[in-house]
């Protein structure tokens, strides 16, 4: 009659561990990809030069803040500069402002980042508005922050891509949990080879523990009732 409400209680309390884990696995990947966006060793940076696509073309009209109000057109090429877990995209454009007949030109760095996969999203951006008359250039960043380093300022992205964070969730949980589960497997082993209890470590004698009350090999199959003795023999 006890066992469902224990035994459920016990799911209840492996399903919140369980999410505590993955929330905190996600915090990781988060501190992770932002620290690559930071510190990614400039010499270590690899350089493109890329033809912009479609999905350039969509990125830029989505993400531009001047939105619809300019028909931006992206010039030239793509510079992608590539890391482990970091990804930075820089675009031209250029636009006629239909308010003055002026160019107007703008520049955006996209950043990704985030390892295995990216997890974190932003961009920073320089719009040159040939308004009349001339106003000041609009400098911002869109789910980003600038890091001043010693080496430069660099773009860090805030804006979660869920998919992506919730796969880097997955794999840091694994690797973290690969050092314990390793260390706690191999004591047991180690426990169980010098005849001592391989959960408890106290030096057993028959099959069950008189220390933690564990049972052999035979855990679940012989019930717990511990004013019985174990090694009697039936009648
Ligand atoms: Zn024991």
């Amino acid at each position: 009659m006890n066992v469902r409400p224990r035994g459920r209680r016990r799911q209840y309390r492996i399903a919140a561990s369980l999410i505590c884990y993955l929330v905190g696995s996600a915090v990781g990947a988060v501190i992770l990809g932002m620290g690559i966006a930071i510190f990614a060793a400039d010499s270590s940076l690899v350089v493109r030069l890329q033809s912009t696509e479609a999905a350039d073309r969509s990125w830029w009209k989505s993400e531009v803040p001047t939105k619809e109000r300019i028909d931006w057109r992206l010039r030239g090429r793509r510079k992608q500069t590539t890391f482990p877990g970091l990804e930075i995209i820089e675009y031209k454009a250029g636009a006629f402002s239909l308010e003055t007949g002026q160019p107007e030109t703008a520049t955006a760095t996209r950043v990704d980042a985030g390892w295995p996969f990216f997890c974190l999203t932003g961009s920073s951006w320089y719009l040159m508005t040939a308004s009349s008359p001339p106003g000041s250039p609009i400098i911002l960043e869109s789910s980003a922050f600038r890091f001043e380093t010693a080496s430069g300022s660099r773009i860090v992205p805030w804006r979660l891509r869920p998919f992506g964070l919730l796969l880097n969730a997955v794999v840091m949980g694994l690797l973290v949990a690969i050092g314990p589960t390793i260390w706690l497997l191999a004591r047991r082993i180690e426990r169980r080879m010098r005849g001592k209890c391989p959960a408890c470590g106290y030096p057993t004698v028959g099959v069950r523990c008189s220390e933690c009350g564990r049972i052999g090999r035979h855990r679940h199959l012989v019930p717990d009732e511990p004013d019985r003795p174990m090694l009697t023999r039936e009648p």
